[in-house]
């Protein structure tokens, strides 16, 4: 049987690459100065879809929300594995909090339809909250697995998974469809086909094609005829009260900069003073007792 996958995928900032003008004198990330990455639980996700594919047959359609560089990580995802990528990206989507992306990636998935799983990362390294995938499992309305370290079966409709639990592991079944979120631990995401970098280097969105008319035609590479699809909010049938900045009650009332000296840090000796020496500094301290 073939399973039909939808894999949300996000660009963030390289947050491991943090400084100088990255930060804004305010302690907010400097989003334009970082490079943009691939979200890497996401990359897991992917492969994971991947691999199901691989086994099962099926299609693998990747979704992003995101301003049109995000166009990147979809020609990224072509460039692996995927079959179709879509972009939502208009400006009513930008200022958006987890509710308001949950919503709108909610009513894309609908509109590419026809689907078994759908699989996110755990958490994104930028927003960090690890909200999305389970909005958008309820906004669906269908079941939803977080935290997923393996696949350990998957047969007619029903999907068996090893999920991260505080201390240990549980393991899962499910009836499809189902919305599963993907940990690092799952897989190690492959690298890109060079076969498929020379069939999709040329994968734009509309929006990027304006450059080049003469190699597309409405769009597409004249030689493959692929493009990358571009939705905004009317394509997928988006209320613009519910979107963006207008669709999120989320407020930010202060951010601040933590920076974690040296005197934060004390090294214990080893030996059995220095042990002794802790514990009695924890005793003093109520921590333990
Ligand atoms: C008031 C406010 C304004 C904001 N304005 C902006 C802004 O202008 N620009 C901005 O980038 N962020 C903005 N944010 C941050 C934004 O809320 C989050 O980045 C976003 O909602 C995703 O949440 P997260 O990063 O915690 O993702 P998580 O919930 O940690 O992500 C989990 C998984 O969901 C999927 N996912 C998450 N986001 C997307 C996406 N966009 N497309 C596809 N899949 C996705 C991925 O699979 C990801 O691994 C704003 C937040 C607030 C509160």
């Amino acid at each position: 049987m073939k399973y039909n996958m939808i894999v949300l995928v996000k660009q963030v900032p390289d947050t491991q690459n943090i400084k100088g003008d990255a930060m804004t004198p305010e302690g907010t990330v400097n989003r334009a100065k970082l490079p943009a990455i691939f979200n890497p639980e996401d990359l897991n996700a992917l492969e994971e879809a991947l691999k199901l594919k691989d086994k099962f047959g099926g299609k693998v359609t990747v979704i992003t929300m995101g301003p049109p560089r995000a166009a990147d990580i979809l020609r990224e995802s072509l460039f692996k594995g995927a079959d179709d990528v879509v972009l939502l990206s208009d400006k009513i989507f930008a200022g958006a909090d987890t509710l308001a992306t949950s919503y709108a990636l909610s009513l894309a998935v609908k509109k590419v339809g026809d689907f078994d799983i759908i699989l996110c990362g755990r958490q994104a390294i930028d927003g960090d909250t690890a909200q999305v995938g389970p909005q958008t499992a309820e906004k669906l309305g269908v079941n939803q697995v977080t935290f997923v370290d393996r696949v350990i079966d998957l047969k007619d409709k029903k999907i068996t998974v090893e999920r991260s639990i505080e201390g240990g592991f549980e393991e899962v079944t499910s009836t499809l469809p189902v919305l599963l979120t993907v940990t690092e631990e799952a897989n190690d995401p492959r690298p890109a086909s060079a076969k498929r970098v020379c069939a999709y280097k040329r994968a734009m969105t509309p929006l990027e094609t304006q450059t080049y008319d003469d190699d597309y035609v409405n769009g597409a590479d004249k030689n493959t005829g692929f493009k990358i699809k571009l939705w905004g909010h009317e394509d997928i049938g988006a209320a613009p009260e519910q979107c963006g900045l207008s669709g999120s009650p989320t407020m930010v009332k202060e951010i601040e900069s933590v920076v974690l000296e040296a005197r934060d840090f004390k090294n214990i000796d080893k030996s059995k003073v220095g042990i002794e020496s802790l514990i009695k500094e924890l005793m003093t301290e109520h921590i333990i007792g």
